[in-house]
């Protein structure tokens, strides 16, 4: 056992029987093992509820353990899960072992969110759960990677609507010592402390360690005694602050992770960096070099030629940059470090704006890296006409010039509902397409499910989801004070799920553009229409707030009650829900501002079918059969006239296909036509846009390169 678990105290009360307990809770494997969250609920069922399935919490808070201790059955299970953990860990045959044998790495994978669970809100988004899902496929397939990020004391904040639609955010501060998180500690068992100079002091970062699987998460924390307590604040919260805390935060992921990194005692052959928002790691790793007596220039390249840049932003507005007197004045230390002057140390950042020189965190990135992905093909194209000014004046022979691209995927196990698994099972003559993930051939099985069985199951998760969705309602509505009725959904009407974070470009009110006709679509009789909406809008965006408004007095607006409803504070455990429970998954955004997505593929995998803009993965997936496209992938000559198509377009394809399609059943009641489009949904969707597949295209295509290079 790991002896940092033992020490941890407070452990006391553990029955001998169940001593490895905290172990089963500290590996974050079990967010992906039904086996082993079953095991946590069944110890104290409304306590696992109320402490957002936190097994650390529900360790430390239930007064269960001696009766489960006593229970014949839990403690079966306890050993099943144990023997679960073991076998994983244990493992030998890996995919990475097999094919890479000499790859020692390890990659450092840095990104300023990770979305693991939503027992651990360090995410806002899909750039976190992407980096999550990341961690735990490289765990699945043996690549030895450790992650790097920031753990904020208030995370990101929680939602709640008020009676008049109003987003409030809400900071719940949080105890690290209440997560599955653990001190991280070095070679000699001390827990590791790093420091780094900020304007006239040092800032000391505690670390924490998050073990999910066979990989670590480093993430790095300001809030301890030895800072001042203005600087304790500094990593309290994702996004939030100004651009000093910005630069800050991004100062203390890239030099202090690598420092942890040292700390630790690792030497890692390859640095990932997911957004630009870890750039600065490059720096600290120069002066590495510099101190050793190598040149500027040498260093520069020797480092680049061992950097990875993935880019995620559609957008120039999107990436992170810095007035010229704040980077002097957090950054501007650098230059001795490297032993160069200002303008050196400008320049490797260096973009020129309308209104006037920033020191630009994606130009960085670019800059000092050998390999560069985005996450969509279409995202590449689009990416490589952004860049194309810093691209093409490159030195060839020194860094590159090309962008690649790696379309993003999910991790099917944390996505896949149990009762979709457990039918793929029975119909798959074992569990080798488990192990095959990423092969469309071992998804072939899923043409001879019997279409009523598969409707069933689908229809019984899709139950569970309602309840789950209405009941989430009723105490939204008591919460804010609602003047309203109560509504609740109906888990027979064709329900359509969008669910996502709400920045404006994903244009969450599209569907509100012609209301008299979303009317008459919703409000069929026979064939009644249902929407399930969810989404937080970034503190500071207040056009995104304006649409979470217009959605809410949608949802209560008499006529719509019911078929319109919006869940509040959107998670990773709302994700789960929807995308395994809705009929439909609905994704709009104004083309081409979506680098990739991924929410879609989570529904697609369940048997949700896309009904999707041509934009980020979807362009790549369509093949006519297996969801619907929205509008035409084309330029348009406004945003009013792109709007306009789109909406017309949504609204005749949910006429015209998508709901008689729903409603068209046979005398069993199935579905026939409908369930041939999830088949396809999932056997086209589930190979390819798995983490499984894009974690491999990582390691062949960028990861392995990066290092042959170095050789
Ligand atoms: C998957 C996921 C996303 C990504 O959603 P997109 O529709 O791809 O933007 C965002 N947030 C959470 C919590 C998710 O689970």
């Amino acid at each position: 056992m790991d002896s940092s678990i033992r020490d941890i105290g407070a452990w006391g009360d553990i029955p001998a029987r169940l001593i490895r307990l905290p172990e089963l809770a500290y590996n974050l494997f079990w967010t992906w093992r039904p086996d082993m969250q079953g095991l946590f609920a069944r110890l104290d069922p409304d306590l696992w509820e109320a402490a957002e399935h936190n097994p650390v919490r529900l360790l430390r808070e239930t007064a269960n353990l001696p009766a489960a201790a006593e229970d014949a059955g839990f403690v079966d299970a306890y050993h099943r899960s144990l023997r679960g953990l073991d076998s994983y860990l244990d493992r030998r045959g890996t995919w990475m072992g097999h094919v890479y044998p000499g790859f020692a790495g390890p990659v450092a994978y840095f990104s300023a969110e990770f979305g693991l669970h939503e027992s651990l809100p360090i995410y806002s988004g899909g750039l976190g759960v992407l980096a999550g899902d990341h961690v735990k496929s490289a765990s699945d397939l043996g690549v030895p990677l450790v992650g790097v990020g920031i753990l904020y004391a208030q995370g990101y904040f929680r939602q709640r609507l008020d009676a008049e639609g109003r987003q409030q955010e809400v900071y719940e501060p949080f105890e690290p010592e209440m997560r599955p998180i653990l001190p991280a500690r070095d070679a000699d068992g001390r827990e590791i402390l790093v420091s780094l100079g900020m304007p006239g002091r040092e800032l000391y970062l505690k670390v924490w360690k998050a073990q999910v699987g066979r990989v670590s998460v480093l993430l790095l924390d300001a809030d301890i005694p030895e800072n001042m307590s203005e600087d304790r604040q500094v990593t309290a919260r994702l996004y939030g602050g100004d651009s000093r805390t910005r630069i800050s935060q991004e100062l203390i992921l890239g030099v202090g992770g690598v420092r942890a990194l040292r700390a630790a005692g690792l030497r890692p052959a390859v640095f990932h960096m997911n957004e630009g928002h870890a750039a600065f790691c490059v720096l600290e790793r120069m002066r590495e070099r510099v101190a050793g007596g190598t040149s500027f220039d040498e260093a520069r390249d020797e480092v680049a030629r061992r950097t990875v840049f993935t880019t995620h932003t559609p957008v120039p507005a999107g990436h992170d940059a810095f007035s010229p007197n704040l980077f002097r004045e957090f950054a501007g230390s650098w230059a001795t470090s490297l032993g160069v002057g200002d303008e050196e140390l400008w320049g490797l950042g260096h973009k020129q704006e309308s209104w006037g020189p920033t020191f630009n965190m994606t130009v960085l990135a670019m800059n000092l890296s050998a390999a560069r992905n985005a996450v969509s093909a279409l995202h590449r194209d689009v990416s490589e006409e952004m860049w194309s000014y810093l691209l093409d004046s490159r030195d060839e022979r020194r860094v590159g010039r090309s962008i690649t691209h790696v379309t993003n995927g999910v991790h099917t196990w944390s996505w896949l509902s149990q009762e979709v698994g457990d039918l793929f099972d029975r119909h798959s003559g074992g569990r080798a397409w488990r192990e095959m993930v990423q092969e469309e051939s071992a998804w072939s099985f899923i043409e001879e499910i019997p279409s009523g069985e598969l409707w069933e199951t689908h229809a019984a998760v899709k139950r569970g989801m309602a309840k789950f969705v209405n009941v989430r309602l009723r105490l939204q509505r008591e919460r804010s004070g609602s003047a309203v009725p109560p509504q609740e959904i109906d888990p027979d009407a064709l329900t359509i799920g969008f669910a996502r974070r709400f920045a404006t470009y994903k244009r969450a009110t599209l569907l509100l553009s012609d209301p008299e006709r979303l009317r008459r679509i919703c409000k069929d009789h026979e064939r009644p229409v249902q929407f399930v909406f969810a989404g937080k809008a970034h503190p500071a965006d207040s056009p995104a707030k304006e649409f979470i408004r217009a959605l809410y007095r949608a949802a209560e607006d008499e006529d719509l009650a019911g078929h319109i409803v919006i869940l509040e504070d959107y998670d990773m455990n709302v994700t789960r829900h929807l995308a395994q429970g809705v009929d439909v998954w609905l994704n709009n955004p104004r083309r081409p501002l979506e680098a990739s997505g991924t929410s879609g593929q989570k529904a697609s995998l369940n048997g949700a079918p896309n009904f999707s803009v041509l934009d980020g993965w979807w362009p790549e997936a369509y093949n006519g059969r297996n969801g619907w496209v929205i509008g035409e992938a084309r330029e348009y000559a406004s945003q009013e006239e792109q709007d306009a198509e789109d909406a017309e377009s949504l609204y005749a394809m949910l006429e015209g296909e998508i709901v008689p399609l729903f409603y068209d059943r046979d005398a069993a009641g199935t579905p026939r036509g409908w369930v041939g489009v999830m088949k396809e949904a999932i056997s086209t969707v589930a190979p390819r846009f798995s983490t499984q597949r894009m974690v491999r295209d990582y390691v062949h295509k960028l990861y392995v390169p990066q290092t042959a290079r170095t050789r």
